[in-house]
């Protein structure tokens, strides 16, 4: 096929003979200079009301005082309908009205991020892994975005001294061994400074895979340049997660991107939001999935929209991913097939959501179904051989690693290291619990004494 025939050695973006209108008079070297499309952003009625027919319930998101920053590349722009207001690409990128309107559970920080920060903009939720955010830009603005709270605000960078911090913290917790640098998007950086922090990130021994979220591969292919990708690759393992959430956002460019980066040897992943309107439909996430592992990009995720603010309008049932993950199991290639996930409110980390399949089970078997409702019993061992900790290497290791963390959550009470988990203010509930509903009970039950009282 064609479009898997792209490699490094097309040096940059094929053009299609001259930029879309209505830029058709501009030079193309400038149409695929990165520069240009970022120094050239639309953003305004006017400039926007050039492109695409705007709405007027578009017209007021853009005029809205405080409204969360909009910035649409050109290129994102030219991939827009200019006729539908329902157009996917447009739904992304473009304010409407409704983002105005507050909804019941909504939050700010819904993932209670900045609880979760050690020092500004690291967030640590997990035992070996943390979330570095670098920068508050990005190439153009999601509306949906979960960190609408400082992201697109030019007045909050993170400083020098900040990134310093960042790396201190690192080095000094032995557990991290999973670097995810995000923001913002790390590849709006200026790249001298994003290889820095890659350097200063590399150079501590014990972190072993760095990691990049960005959306730059969407909204900005032309900044996949070679050179760029040559200065990535020196920093392996390192993996990236981009973001695309419909399959008109490929392109020829973006597939000449992807492919520079997949040369490059950097493991891809996406990362998807379920949005109502743009792509809450079995049949779009398909082609989506079909789409991405033919440029060699692996979906990761499918996030629940978060409970942020701006974001209520694109929110869907839960059961609508759950329909589109029961469409792609078993009916397309396995890693074709993401895991759909809800963050979970007040910072309780990535929650996968997932069909039943585990239908029922006894003593002696399983009983499960398949995609086609097939449904059938797996006969378990009458003998198990238990896995032995003595005789093996990894659990010796970790035995003799004074710094290793204790087993957390329900594998540690699956491992026998902890026998209960207990929320928060359990006591104290159950003190309440004696005294507030079985006081009264108890006492007028009893004796007959009491109610010889006057
Ligand atoms: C998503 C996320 C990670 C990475 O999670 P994975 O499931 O390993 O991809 C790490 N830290 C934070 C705070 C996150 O939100």
């Amino acid at each position: 096929m064609e479009m898997n025939s792209a490699s490094t050695e097309v040096q940059e973006p094929p053009g299609t003979g001259a930029p879309p209108p209505p830029w058709e008079g501009l030079p193309l070297e400038k149409w695929n200079d990165w520069r240009w499309q970022l120094a050239n952003r639309l953003n305004t009625v006017e400039e926007l009301g050039q492109v695409i027919r705007l709405s007027p319930d578009e017209v007021e998101g853009l005029s809205a005082a405080g409204h969360f920053r909009v910035d649409i590349t050109p290129y994102f722009g030219s991939l827009i309908d200019p006729d539908d207001p329902g157009c996917p690409i447009r739904r992304q990128v473009l304010p409407t009205g409704r983002e105005r309107v507050p909804f019941v559970a909504e939050m700010a920080d819904s993932l209670a991020e900045d609880a979760h920060s050690p020092v500004p903009g690291l967030v640590h939720r997990y035992p070996d892994r943390v979330l570095m955010l670098v920068t508050t830009q990005c190439a153009s603005y999601c509306r949906y975005c979960t960190r609408s709270r400082i992201v697109g605000d030019p007045a909050a960078q993170f400083s020098r001294k900040d990134y310093d911090a960042q790396i201190r913290y690192i080095a000094g917790n032995p557990q991290v061994r999973d670097v995810l640098l995000s923001g913002g998007d790390p590849l709006i950086l200026p790249q001298r400074l994003l290889e820095d922090l890659l350097q200063r990130l590399r150079a501590i021994p014990h972190v072993e895979v760095l990691r990049i979220g960005s959306r730059v591969p969407v909204f900005l292919p032309q900044r996949i340049t070679a050179d760029l990708v040559d200065m990535l690759r020196r920093f392996h393992p390192l993996w990236m997660n981009v973001h695309f959430n419909h399959p008109k956002e490929f392109t020829p460019a973006v597939e000449v991107a992807l492919a520079r980066l997949a040369d490059a040897g950097i493991p891809l992943g996406c990362q998807s939001v379920l949005l109502a309107g743009v792509n809450d439909c079995p049949n779009v996430m398909k082609d989506l999935v079909h789409k991405l592992v033919r440029n060699r990009v692996r979906p990761y995720y499918i996030y629940q929209c978060d409970l942020v603010h701006g974001a209520g309008h694109f929110r869907t049932p839960v059961a609508v991913g759950l329909q589109i993950i029961e469409s792609l199991r078993g009916h397309t290639s396995g890693f074709a097939v993401p895991t759909y996930v809800i963050d979970a409110p007040r910072g309780g980390g990535k929650v996968p959501i997932m069909p039943n399949y585990l239908l029922s089970q006894s003593a002696d078997r399983v009983v499960i179904r398949n995609y086609e409702g097939f449904i059938s019993a797996y006969t378990q061992p009458e003998i198990y051989d238990r896995h032995d900790p003595a005789r093996c290497v990894s659990c010796q290791r970790r035995e003799a690693d004074v710094t290793a963390e204790e087993q957390e959550g329900v594998a540690a009470l699956l491992s026998g290291d902890q026998l209960a988990i207990v929320p928060e203010g359990f006591e104290v509930a159950h003190q309440r619990l004696t005294r507030i509903r079985w006081a009264p009970i108890k006492a007028a039950l009893a004796p007959a004494a009491e109610s010889d009282e006057p």
